[in-house]
């Protein structure tokens, strides 16, 4: 009788055991996991109702089913749906605005997705999850509308225009050239007008500008700046390399950089410093040229610059250099500046106000001062022997801010002198022209008040 007892509570146990780990079993399996579905949509807090909006939903079980539906002033309506027959892993949906409510007056609406992983949870129902947001709806592109600009620009050169733009949900405001570079713009006068300082690249065969903006919901308007392109020819020249320039200059600033480290052929020295040691130095003076404030400006009068008194052209901006050693072609590069020279260390004067952005040694330009006159127009003088100026320095005309010299990868004492445009180097000589910078950019402006003024 006992021992009957026995065995059947130890066949109640075993089958409990067994229920119990199958229970486990089950509650651990994949088959059962109650993990919701993540579901997940754009960040974007505005729509345009014309670009999809990205809705990505993910399950390690499978998705089985979502739907997705709009809830709008008119009600619920499903933009999408689907029962999958093989649960997937991860979706990654666009969902259209349905074209017949185009002409839907909501300011705002919402999406819900809903979605049901695969899983045998909830009594072999699955796992639901449903996520809403809401989107504050905006069709309407910004406005854009030309006031003025300079009538031309030369290769190389600079130019300036004013527009109006507005929108109320306005992203990114700039003037893009040849669909690369964006020049940002400079609230001007009056609230809703914009200003901008654009540079045609001298190494760049054509011209293309346009004010570009558009708003949180993607809308863009583009506007074409009908400037007069003005073809320029720049010299090409033929550099024999010398012997004793390699291994006199070359080889005292070889030993000088860091990318020339370990590099004992003269040829690959210079090379290097041409190539790779320049285009780290100017990558230097870009991105310390590129900054224009967000203050407004009314007013921006500039001198012609004269930064050498009877200082002689010993080089022009825009020489493309082509550098050859035993008739090898081996390097080539771009001069940038305007070089002069006139009596050994000489006085080095800046004919506007400006702030010192930079005065440091940098590689191949030597001792270098930077000095930003506003509306992100930038002067540096490369070479010098010595800085009068430093960093954060207010500079006023006519104040002396260093001396020439020939510092850097420079055979002579001399003025390198280059101006930049939002990091862009343009043509000096057009800002050394009292006549070009009258009718080009003061005239310009002062004609864009009037307009502003007028409207
Ligand atoms: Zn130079």
């Amino acid at each position: 009788m006992r021992q009957k007892r026995n065995s059947s509570t130890v066949l109640f146990l075993i089958i409990f055991v067994g229920i119990i780990s199958g229970i486990i079993y089950l509650y651990n399996s994949k088959l059962f996991e109650r993990d919701l579905p993540i579901v997940t949509m754009t960040s974007a807090q505005y729509w345009n109702l014309k670009e999809p909006i990205d809705v990505s939903i993910e399950d390690e079980s499978g998705i089985k089913y979502y739907e997705v539906k709009m809830i709008s002033a008119d009600g619920e309506k499903v933009l999408s749906h689907e029962a999958l027959l093989v649960p997937q892993k991860k979706l990654e949906l666009k969902v259209e605005f349905p074209q017949m409510s185009q002409r839907i007056q909501d300011k705002e609406i919402a999406i819900v997705v809903t979605a049901v992983d695969g899983s045998q949870w909830n009594f072999f129902s699955g796992n639901s999850a449903s996520i809403e947001k809401r989107f504050i709806i905006d069709k309407r592109k910004p406005l854009v509308t030309l006031v003025t600009n300079s009538y031309g620009i030369y290769k190389g050169g600079s130019a300036l225009v004013v527009f109006k733009a507005n929108d109320e949900n306005m992203n990114e405001l700039y003037v893009e050239v040849n669909k690369e570079k964006r020049f940002k713009v400079q609230p001007f006068y009056k609230e809703g007008y914009y200003v901008a300082l654009v540079a045609w690249p001298v190494v760049q065969k054509n011209f293309d500008a346009r004010v570009v903006a558009t708003d949180k919901a993607g809308n863009k308007t583009q506007i074409h700046i009908p400037y007069y392109h003005k073809a320029k020819n720049y010299r090409v020249s033929k550099m024999k390399l010398s012997d004793r320039f390699l291994k006199g200059k070359i080889a005292t600033l070889a030993a000088e950089y860091p990318e020339t480290q370990g590099v004992d052929d003269p040829i690959e020295q210079f090379k290097i410093i041409n190539e790779q040691v320049r285009a780290n130095n100017e990558k230097t003076i870009h991105t310390i040229t590129s900054k224009v404030s967000n203050e407004t400006i009314s007013e921006f009068s500039i001198k012609p610059f004269y930064p050498l008194k009877n200082g002689q052209k010993v080089a022009s901006f825009g020489d493309h250099r082509l550098y050859y050693y035993d008739n090898q072609k081996v390097s080539e590069s771009y001069h940038l500046g305007l070089d002069l020279a006139s009596v050994k260390m000489a006085e080095i004067k800046s004919q506007n106000h400006g702030v010192t952005v930079f005065a440091e040694e940098n590689g191949i330009y030597g001792n270098l001062p930077i000095i930003h006159h506003g509306m992100g127009l930038y002067t540096i003088y490369g070479h010098c022997s010595s800085l009068k100026v430093a960093p954060g320095d207010a500079v006023k005309p006519s104040q002396q801010i260093a001396n020439t010299g020939l510092s850097g990868y420079a055979m002579g004492d001399h003025l390198h002198f280059g101006i930049l445009v939002q990091g862009v180097e343009v043509r000096p000589e057009e800002w050394m022209d009292e006549e070009w910078i009258r009718l080009n950019i003061t005239d310009v402006m002062k004609n864009a008040k009037k307009l502003i003024g007028r409207s």
